[in-house]
């Protein structure tokens, strides 16, 4: 299965960048792979998380920006929750490819 990310997407009507790029030690910190920057509007994803899980992330992320856009003050548990739902939608909304 071939998982594509976006280099940018709007979410909720707002551009947002999408980076894939190796992290800080600061960025890295609690052992994350993946960051979401209010400030400029980005989804950070480490280069070193294995292709498979880069997706899972990003929806984790999508999750993260939803919660702050909104502030909605999810705990970070349901967050996790709603990011594995929109992984598990978008999964099987894509198409077998050959890697
Ligand atoms: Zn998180």
């Amino acid at each position: 299965m071939k998982w594509n990310l976006p280099a940018a997407l709007p979410i909720l009507g707002l551009w947002h960048a999408v980076e894939i790029r190796r992290f800080t030690e600061a960025e890295s910190a609690d052992g994350r792979f993946g960051l979401y920057l209010p400030e400029t509007r980005t989804i950070l994803i480490d280069s070193s998380t294995p292709e498979h899980l880069r997706y899972e992330i990003f929806c984790h992320e999508l999750a993260e920006a939803i919660n702050d856009m909104n502030d909605l003050n999810l705990k970070h548990h349901q967050m996790c929750a709603m990011g594995l739902g929109f992984h598990d939608v978008f999964r099987n909304q894509l198409t077998e490819e050959a890697e």
